[in-house]
């Protein structure tokens, strides 16, 4: 009854299934892709010393200092550089910046499902594009009349990365197209498409701190491309909410692009016990797509993905099972700490 009071787009809204996020303690987490190692020291600190009195006073609407140091750390102008409440608003902005509803966009049939549930709030058509054999993103198939382009790179939840030349082959295919590029996971071995955003003035490429500078907590997405495709992200922001990212985020934020050491220090060992990892299911007999994130997208010819996953549950390790079309023999498994990993792989070994 009450759904009579509903707009009509609420009606048809088919909104994101976020991954659990479980109230107990004590489960070995390797569902959200979250990282495993805390936060740069630095980037504690500099929160603390964001928690005092100016909480009184309202952020800086522009959160300047921390553009420029994203615009510092990747060699671009601070009026390239758009930042949001996580990478999902930043990119909820973009659908609504620059995608029509009557020109459909095209994303892969296998990606990030949030991608349908913004163009249903923006009421923009889509079309999907079937990954290839190898579960890889079809660069050919990515020709585009009139709408947009939105993938991520790597890809999720396969896992798998295009290289800078493809990118490049689809943005050359498509001159007057905006094409979003979802660098989420770009950080665990890809080459970020941020170099090309002169070379190319439809490039908009989205990334977040909730996976390679472990912020997930925080919130924080940026967006890098031409000042053109920043101005119609900043319209939509201040059409929205003025002030997306609070004082504390802003400090933790800064000071995590700074720590460049611990950066690079945390990537490498989850790249390393990405490998261990690979090759300890693959010794179990489980065929695992080439991974450039931190997880990895793996299937066993005889087991069942979903019994596995309960099976894995029930000795408190939780996984990500999609039950999508082509991919429900497939585990998302994110890469942990080595102490986890080793776990998750003797829960498997008794199971298989
Ligand atoms: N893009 C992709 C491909 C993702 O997997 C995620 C994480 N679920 C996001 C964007 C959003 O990340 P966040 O909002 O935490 O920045």
């Amino acid at each position: 009854m009450s759904q009579n009071y509903w707009s009509p787009l609420v009606k048809t809204l088919v909104p994101y299934t976020p991954g659990e996020q479980p109230k107990v303690a004590n489960l070995i987490k390797l569902n959200t892709n979250e990282n495993p190692y805390p936060p740069s020291p630095l980037a504690l600190q500099a929160m603390q010393q964001a928690v005092g009195e100016g909480l009184r006073l309202y952020p800086d609407p522009d959160a300047s200092g921390l553009k420029q140091a994203i615009a510092d750390y990747y060699g671009v102008e601070r009026q390239q550089v758009f930042v949001g409440n996580g990478s999902d608003e930043v990119l909820a902005h973009a659908f609504m910046a620059f995608f029509k509803q009557n020109e459909p966009i095209l994303f892969p049939d296998i990606s990030y499902s949030f991608y349908k549930v913004y163009a249903g709030l923006y009421e923009v058509g889509y079309k999907t594009v079937p990954l290839n054999e190898q579960f890889q993103i079809a660069v050919e198939d990515y020709q585009q009349p009139n709408g947009g382009i939105i993938f991520p790179n790597p890809n999720a939840p396969t896992g798998c990365l295009l290289p800078l030349a493809a990118i490049e082959q689809i943005l050359q295919a498509n001159p007057n197209r905006v094409v979003i590029v979802d660098e989420a996971y770009i950080d665990f071995g890809g080459q970020t498409a941020i170099r090309l955003v002169h070379q190319y003035p439809q490039l908009l490429v989205v990334q977040t701190l909730s996976k390679s500078r472990s912020l997930a907590g925080l919130r924080i997405g940026l967006a890098v491309g031409q000042a053109h495709l920043i101005d119609a992200l900043e319209r939509v922001k201040n059409s929205f909410n003025s002030y997306p990212m609070d004082k504390v985020a802003i400090a933790g934020g800064v000071a995590a692009f700074e720590d460049t050491v611990y950066f690079q220090q945390t990537c490498q060992a989850i790249i390393n016990n990405r490998t261990w990892l690979t090759t300890q299911l693959e010794q179990l007999g489980f065929d695992v797509l080439p991974s450039a994130a931190n997880f990895v997208f793996a299937r066993h010819p005889q087991q069942d993905a979903a019994q596995l996953a309960l099976k894995l549950r029930e000795q408190a390790i939780i996984v990500r099972h999609f039950k999508l079309p082509r991919i429900e023999q497939f585990l998302r498994i994110t890469v942990g700490k080595a102490e986890d990993n080793q776990s998750l792989v003797t829960a498997l070994q008794a199971i298989c």
